[in-house]
């Protein structure tokens, strides 16, 4: 007969099976810490995930939007075992939005533009870690080269990272007016509605910029939030269509990644 399993084996158990039933799950590996109403959370926004070659390391712009996928890997270990839960975008915004509390440790991860190392690089780090993120899409850039296709998104979306709109060609929004305002804010939220079959609340900025007039159609296209970049974690009251972001750097090591999302490293004390 074999002997009876200890309690706290059986809540270890418990917590793997249901990171193997729920494979969208943030809340597998760490118990989430305590809800909030006074929040911060870091909502940090990607590129690219991705191994450069020997010519996309000349680009200083191209290394500045790339994070290697062993540095990626490195941010998502150390967010996990800081206890901290992963939340999609439109979570954090719906809380915002409704007054909600959030867990004191939670933390977004985001990336822009669609990139196709999003799918073939990031994605698989985020499954083997069950976390969450939001991947804001130019819609008419997907299924191009270097760019994912409908159905990566609806791969992704099945394991927990939902697409939300980042416009249909990136353009700078305060330089345009009128219809053709409406057309990229509108018609980037129909595609991904009709192809995803989801509701499409939320829009990242193009390159972040904005403007009263840009903020203005954005409401009317039938968002009910968008991200700019930087401006630090979001707090509880912050303006629905201004949320903040917290740029991850390509040459970002891991140390400073700690300190920008609030990780504080253990010191060793000295003994005398
Ligand atoms: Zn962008």
């Amino acid at each position: 007969m074999s002997a009876p399993i200890p309690v706290r084996t059986m809540a270890t158990l418990a917590t793997i099976c249901l990171a193997i039933l729920s494979p969208g799950s943030a809340y597998c590996r760490q118990p989430a810490s305590p809800p909030t109403a006074n929040y911060s959370v870091p909502v940090l926004m990607y590129h690219r995930i991705s191994t450069l070659t020997a010519k996309e390391k000349t680009s200083a712009i191209t290394v500045d939007l790339t994070v290697p996928p062993q540095q990626f890997e490195l941010q998502i270990q150390a967010l996990q075992q800081a206890g901290y839960t992963f939340l999609k975008a439109s979570e954090v915004a719906d809380a915002v939005a409704a007054g909600k509390p959030l867990p004191t440790k939670a933390v977004s991860i985001t990336m822009d533009d669609g990139y196709a190392d999003n799918y073939e690089v990031a994605f698989p780090i985020l499954r083997k870690y069950h976390v969450p993120a939001t991947i804001f899409v130019i819609t008419s850039a997907v299924g191009s080269v270097g760019h994912v296709t409908w159905a990566n998104l609806r791969e992704m979306q099945q394991a927990g990272v939902e697409a939300q709109s980042h416009s249909v060609t990136h353009p700078d929004l305060p330089s345009l007016t009128g219809k053709r305002l409406d057309s990229e804010l509108r018609n980037s939220r129909k595609s991904l509605e009709q192809q995803l079959k989801i509701p499409i609340s939320t829009l990242a900025y193009p390159a972040g910029r904005y403007s009263d007039e840009v903020v203005e159609h954005t409401k009317t296209a039938g968002y009910t939030a968008a991200w700019k970049k930087n401006g630090g974690p979001v707090k509880p009251g912050d303006n629905l269509f201004l949320l903040p972001r917290v740029r991850v750097a390509g040459t970002e090591l891991i140390e400073a990644f700690k300190r920008s999302v609030g990780i504080k490293s253990v010191k060793k004390k000295l003994s005398r």
